[in-house]
């Protein structure tokens, strides 16, 4: 039995490992913490009688890491692509903030949720990531990329809450101070509006994670056109999860809202926006929307974005306007996933079940 070492804190690794050999908790500490915190393991650092029981660990360890399969930059943006055993792909986004690296990255290869917007949401959902598979991504960004990420987002491929185990298991890893050592606070959980899973996290999150809900839209008729899951749960359901959740007096929302051109970007929807979250413990993040291939929809102008931030921020919400960057490489917000890889994916199963039947 081979135990990846990314889809394990340090004490579960531990545990692991004496379940296995019937010794070895320390020695696999120490390795776990050397392998996760700098990158590499240092045997030299360990008594020389200790180096057999260290080599036995590290045989029954999984670190292989995914294959690069593709890595893009512009300016300081960088995208890159890992490829999984199965041929199917993550992406994730390094962002340099002003202060601090943020890492974006994925849960799910594709996504069902089908957001109009969104190219991810055009491939459908092809499988979900393992816990292990979303802490590579941050491994592989930090000790093979070399950047000192510091800031985690859920906003790359996938719906986090439609793969909550795993998102919930590499979030306890990528936290664990005795190895990646991500601080909560750094770490932010981005939902199209799971209002099932909005309780769930309530309920089960340490209260320091952040949490986003894309709202994108200022009623329900336009919500209903632009996110099919407020079919699921209206923007009332929506808003009623929101405020349970707030009740933490430490807990805040982060609202996300993708402007788009002559359908939510009007005075009026900042108006019908900020009486919807009139009650709620929220900063309100506009992002305006990134142009795609074969596009039914288009950014605002640029006069039409700044009337509703300020619009916003009058009304008395603390309004950020993200910075759209990674245009050029497809990584902007909205912008991650890739066609070519549904059409992979399909081609490659068919063949799978031709294959079975034969
Ligand atoms: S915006 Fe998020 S939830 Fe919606 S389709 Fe895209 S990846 Fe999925």
């Amino acid at each position: 039995m081979v135990i990846s070492v990314y889809s394990h804190t340090q004490k579960s690794f531990s545990e692991a490992v004496a379940s296995l050999l019937g010794k070895g908790r320390r020695h696999a500490a120490l390795l776990y913490a050397q392998w996760m915190r700098e990158g590499n393991v240092f045997l030299d650092r360990m008594e020389a009688q200790a180096h057999p029981l260290a080599q036995e660990i590290l045989n029954l360890t999984e670190r292989a890491l995914p294959e690069l399969s593709l890595l893009k930059e512009e300016g300081k943006t960088v995208k890159f692509l890992l490829k999984y055993p199965d041929g199917l792909k993550s992406e994730s986004v390094v962002l340099p903030m002003q202060n601090a690296v943020t890492l974006c990255i994925s849960s799910q290869v594709g996504c069902k949720m089908g957001c109009a917007f969104c190219t991810t949401g055009k491939m459908g959902l092809l499988r979900n990531l393992t816990a292990a598979e979303i802490v590579c991504q941050v491994y592989y960004a930090r000790h093979v990329l070399g950047h000192p990420v510091r800031n985690i987002v859920f906003m790359g491929m996938g719906e986090p809450f439609d793969n909550y185990d795993a998102v919930m298991q590499a979030i306890a890893v990528l936290t664990d101070p005795a190895g990646l050592g991500l601080g909560p606070r750094r770490i932010t959980v981005s939902t199209s509006g799971d209002v099932e899973a909005i309780g769930r996290f309530a309920a089960d999150a340490d209260p320091a994670l952040n949490l986003a809900v894309s709202v994108n839209a200022p009623n329900d008729s336009v919500r209903d056109k632009v996110m099919p899951i407020n079919k699921k749960w209206n923007m009332q359901e929506l808003k009623r999860a929101m405020q349970a959740y707030c009740l933490h007096p430490r807990r805040k929302i982060l609202v996300e809202y993708v402007l788009l051109k002559g359908i939510n970007d009007s005075l009026e929807s900042a108006d019908e926006l900020a009486a919807y979250l009139e009650g709620l413990k929220v900063k309100v993040n506009l992002i305006p929307y990134n142009a795609q291939f074969q596009d039914r929809f288009a950014p605002p102008d640029q006069e039409q974005l700044d009337n509703f931030l300020k619009r916003m921020r009058e009304k008395g919400y603390q309004t950020l306007l993200r910075q759209n960057k990674g245009n050029a490489i497809m990584a902007a917000c909205g912008q991650l996933g890739d066609l070519q890889q549904r059409r992979d994916w399909v081609k490659i199963n068919k063949k799978g079940e031709a294959d079975h039947g034969e």
